[in-house]
């Protein structure tokens, strides 16, 4: 049995006391959180843990990583916060173990099978820190290793989850050893009955061959011995799963895939990797075809060897990996590889991303030198240092989205019609801001109203091209048909005054005046009106022809407060109805309404082609903004009182500032939401009433 007292001897060999006495601090912390919670084999829970910890001292990893190890389940078992765990130990070290209870919570097991590269991925970018992921890969080996005691189902969900994601997220990192373990693992709790008998016939094969393989291992150091190479010739086993994947994906019989024969050869450098390949295809034939060099071209993971295949005595078919002993540590250690052998004392320890980055610098250049940086890219870099999110739908469908996206990027991606008709969103089942960035792991739904409209202040944050073209597009068709409509009206309107209407002009006239535009539909002439570019006094006056008088006192166009995107309110007079109004055309923005007197269009005021004038609907729909200027006596609670008496009016305060102008005077600017005239009269009727009020404004430019 493994004991706390055993591992920090183990640990002392590379850490230092302190850092020894950090983990013991964490382990006896994880004891007393875990107290009374029993493993199913029976053992106390701290014994997994502690396992898991050692798992992690045999790859040398540093304190902070044994540290999270002896901690892991603590916030998912226990109920101890993160808070609790970084008073104690550290943001780090908090940090970790909450990035592994995030994994462990993920649920893998009710997606799609064809999924799994997505949640690999997935797994990957939501792990800030790679030793987040080493720690987990840690953990699922000791549950692998135990998972007997399991019931049949539970086993086989773990087996299924650990073949389909950690042993590739194993593979990505190079870590050879620790797939291999998993696969074989996974397979025996999967197929126990596949799985034994393939270990059985493996046994038989290896008993009965025993005496080839040391014949060939002989003639293979006999020939390195005659050119002068120092080698280390070894047989190689295959593991179980790899041998059934054969069977299974190309078809292979048993015995077709152990008659072959595989031997491993390891050399002191890259030079002597070449000189033995020279030396054994010497000695037997090579197989075409079959010759790899991954020194030259690694594999995108960073592994490293030659490769082939050549034909022994009696044409048994011999397979040879050759490699140096620094290739050997990467292939089986991967990224893990840097923390057990580049920490040795003479040299700075390093920081865990630094070394991370170290192992990602390394494969680069070997894939640069190789040539084929894509590969690299595709597989490597976006699983270390994301640029990606990875987000489920309610369905559990997996997204990918450029990082910072938010929810109406993922509405987008989804369908432009849930794009569009989205009002809201729910992140992980909470309401959220439809501007939030969302982050990887994250179930997003989106509510959508029927009739809804994109928002143009999304453009302010969508980060996806396709959210910000629709998003774009649906806005103009929208201020298309508002400006055809506002065109309309103000077309009418003019034509109303000297007796006509748009219907009653006669088709020809209306096509002449088309083609002298160089418009096609009458509603491109209505459009332009409406945003501005043309004025509909000029255009009725040509429709009706020339000679017709100037219209006399034709009525004031109706505001009615639905018009959209063509009808703004100006901001420096704040008109609301009931105020004496005109609209101000500008080209291409449509109509702005002012108050009649407001000072920045007086000098236009009575221009009939800028300036129309305007009344207001007597349904006219809407809340109006306007601000008020408050002076009172200073008191506590002022904003409050305020807020309050504005409430009772049935306003709204959209926003609220305070300057103090003496140390008895305030001034409070509010800018209060109301229907109109009479309900601001209402509003002011109640702030007045306050006491210590002495004057209210409403301001205008
Ligand atoms: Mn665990």
């Amino acid at each position: 049995m493994p004991s706390i007292d055993a591992l920090a001897d183990r640990l002392s060999t590379y850490l230092g006391n302190d850092q020894v006495n950090l983990v013991r601090r964490a382990y006896f912390y994880a004891e007393q959180a875990h107290d009374g919670q029993r493993r199913r084999s029976g053992e106390a829970y701290v014994t997994h843990p502690l396992a898991v910890a050692n798992i992690l001292a045999d790859m040398h990893m540093d304190h902070q990583s044994l540290m999270a190890a002896m901690l892991h389940d603590v916030i998912e078992d226990t109920g101890i916060a993160k808070e609790a765990l970084q008073a104690q130990f550290g943001e780090t070290v908090a940090e970790l173990v909450d990035g592994v209870s995030k994994l462990t919570q993920m649920n893998f097991e009710t997606k799609a099978e064809a999924q799994a590269e997505n949640f690999q991925k997935m797994a990957m970018a939501m792990a800030r820190d790679i030793r987040v992921i080493l720690v987990k890969l840690a953990d699922r080996l000791h549950n692998m290793r135990t998972l007997e005691v399991l019931s049949g189902e539970k086993r086989r969900r773990i087996a299924k989850e650990t073949l389909e994601i950690y042993a590739p997220i194993a593979n990505r990192l190079g870590m050879h050893a620790i797939r291999i373990e998993f696969e074989d693992l996974g397979f025996k709790a999967m197929h126990p009955m596949r799985s034994a008998r393939i270990n059985q016939a493996v046994k038989r094969a290896r008993g009965n061959r025993k005496e080839i393989v040391n014949k060939i291992e002989e003639s293979l150091s006999h020939c390195l011995a005659i050119d002068g190479i120092q080698g280390e010739v070894s047989g190689r086993q295959k593991h179980l799963y790899g041998i059934y994947k054969k069977m299974r994906g190309k078809r292979r019989a048993f015995n077709e895939i152990m008659d072959v024969y595989a031997f491993r050869i390891i050399v002191d450098k890259v030079d002597t990797c070449y000189r033995v390949l020279g030396a054994v295809h010497n000695l037997y034939k090579p197989l075409p075809g079959r010759f790899k060099d991954y020194i030259a071209i690694p594999k995108a993971n960073g592994y490293q060897s030659l490769h082939t295949t050549l034909f022994g005595m009696h044409g048994v078919p011999i397979e040879i990996q050759i490699r140096t002993r620094e290739m050997e540590e990467m292939a089986n250690n991967g990224i893990a590889a840097h923390w057990l052998y580049k920490s040795s004392g003479d040299e700075q320890p390093k920081g865990t991303h630094a070394r991370a980055r170290q192992w990602v610098k390394g494969v680069l250049e070997m894939q640069q030198r190789a040539g084929n940086s894509l590969e690299f890219i595709e597989s490597v870099k976006i699983d270390l240092f994301p640029d990606e999110v990875y987000v489920f739908t309610p369905k559990g469908r997996i997204m990918e989205l450029p990082k910072g996206s938010t929810a109406v990027d993922f509405a987008y991606a989804v369908h432009t019609d849930v794009g569009n008709s989205c009002i809201a969103c729910r992140i992980n089942r909470r309401l959220a801001p439809l501007s939030e960035p969302l982050q990887s792991g994250s179930t997003v739904e989106i509510v959508s109203a029927p009739g809804a409209r994109p928002n143009p202040a999304w453009l302010n944050f969508v980060v996806t091209g396709k959210a910000r073209t629709h998003i774009r597009h649906a806005l103009k068709l929208q201020r298309r048909s508002e400006s055809i409509s506002l065109g309309e009206r103000l077309l009418n309107k003019v034509l109303n005054g000297f007796d006509s209407a748009l219907d009653k002009i006669p088709a020809e006239r209306v096509k002449a005046m088309l083609a002298e535009y160089r418009l096609e539909l009458i509603e491109d002439l209505l459009e332009d009106i409406g945003l501005g570019n043309r004025m509909a006094y000029v255009v009725a006056r040509r429709l009706l022809g020339e000679g017709e008088q100037l219209p006399g006192a034709e009525g004031p166009l109706a505001i009615r407060g639905t018009e959209g995107l063509v009808l703004s309110y100006a901001k420096c007079c704040t008109p609301i109805p009931g105020d004496p109004i005109v609209g101000h055309l500008s080209a291409g923005k449509g109509m702005v309404v002012h108050l009649d007197n407001c000072r920045n269009i007086s000098e236009i005021r009575h221009n009939p082609e800028k300036c129309i004038q305007l009344s207001w609907a007597k349904d006219v729909t809407g809340e109006f903004n306007v601000e008020l200027r408050v002076e009172l006596e200073h008191q506590r609670g002022l904003i409050a009182l305020l807020a309050s008496s504005v409430n009772a009016a049935d306003g709204n305060i959209e926003k609220i500032s305070m300057d103090e102008r003496d140390g008895r005077i305030s001034v409070v600017q509010l800018v209060v939401s109301v229907h109109d005239r009479v309900h601001l009269a209402r509003v002011i009727k109640k702030l007045r009433a306050l006491t210590g009020v002495i004057r209210i404004t409403r301001m205008r430019a």
